[in-house]
């Protein structure tokens, strides 16, 4: 599985290399198999294509779709994020892609109006600037780092806790498709769904073990491995619910560019024995 990252970022959403320099970092890299997975989109993939046409390295089209999942218990509803691999026929994906997009791009707009009492000034047209006008590619990310361009804010982190994560003033849920019709959607595109970053939701260790049970009710397909850096006790969990429910694994870094310079693109970590990578089933 070496050479192989089914998450990654391009400046299609909020990572900083294009999908063309991506794609020849990944060469350098010694990556074979690579799925490019922006937020909500899937603009950059025939760019990435392209610029991988005559190499060995192989692009698999992504997408990492923000859903939500509601607990029956409380009907509180989560952010979720799924990433949706290897779609044969995209058409299904593209029309959801298309709802997700409108909500995308309203969102950063209520996010930048419920800023501007808070910071005295609105910056929608810096954050718009980020992605060349084009509001649909908007993510939290870019609002971040215009909150530290401005020196509202000393880094993207503070602007998270200050201002737009969960729970501050300018937080906007994103009102995304609801986990099972993600699920359904990926499928009819003949696509995977794997459940991104398990140990990354601002979940207890029991609503973790009931997401991943619930995801795999739906039909999920596998769970994204979380990275060696995280504690061996939230990795032996996640390894245990993906033995308990069957599911396969993916891997992926979460490459961001320079925008998360931490995280280096290929950088996964190693299968457990007897876990299967999703990535044997692609055709
Ligand atoms: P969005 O899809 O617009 O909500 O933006 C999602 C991006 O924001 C993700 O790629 C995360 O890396 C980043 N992000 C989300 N929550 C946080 C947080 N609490 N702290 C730092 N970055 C975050
Ligand atoms: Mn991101
Ligand atoms: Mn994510
Ligand atoms: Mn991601």
């Amino acid at each position: 599985m070496h050479g192989v990252d089914l998450h990654t970022h391009s400046n299609i959403s909020d990572g900083t290399l294009s999908p063309e320099q991506l794609v020849h970092a990944a060469i350098e890299k010694g990556i074979h198999t690579l799925a490019l997975t922006d937020h909500d989109t899937m603009d950059g993939l025939s760019l990435a294509q392209q610029s991988a046409q005559g190499t060995d390295l192989r692009i698999i089209s992504g997408v990492e779709i923000s859903s939500q999942w509601a607990r029956p218990a409380t009907q509180k509803s989560y952010g979720v994020h799924i990433v949706a691999l290897n779609m044969q026929n995209p058409e299904p994906m593209l029309i959801l892609l298309e709802q997700q997009k409108h909500i995308r791009a309203i969102r950063a707009k209520q996010i930048c109006d419920l800023l501007m009492p808070l910071i005295g000034q609105d910056i929608y047209a810096e954050v718009i600037a980020k992605v060349d006008g084009i509001a649909d590619r908007i993510t939290r990310t870019h609002i971040a780092k215009t909150l530290v361009e401005k020196k509202i804010v000393s880094r993207a982190q503070q602007a998270f806790d200050k201002y737009i994560k969960e729970g501050k003033k300018a937080y906007v849920k994103f009102d995304g498709l609801a986990l099972a019709e993600t699920i359904e959607v990926i499928h009819a595109s003949g696509g995977y769904a794997v459940l991104a970053h398990p140990t990354k939701y601002d979940l207890s260790a029991t609503n973790i073990r009931y997401l991943i049970e619930i995801f795999a009710q739906f039909g999920g397909d596998a769970v994204e491995l979380p990275p060696a850096m995280e504690p061996a006790s939230s990795r032996q969990m996640v390894d245990r619910m993906i033995a308990e429910h069957g599911l396969k694994v993916s891997v992926g870094s979460d490459f961001h560019g320079d925008h998360m310079p931490w995280i280096r693109l290929g950088n996964i970590p190693r299968l457990k024995e007897g876990q299967v990578g999703i990535w044997e089933s692609f055709k």
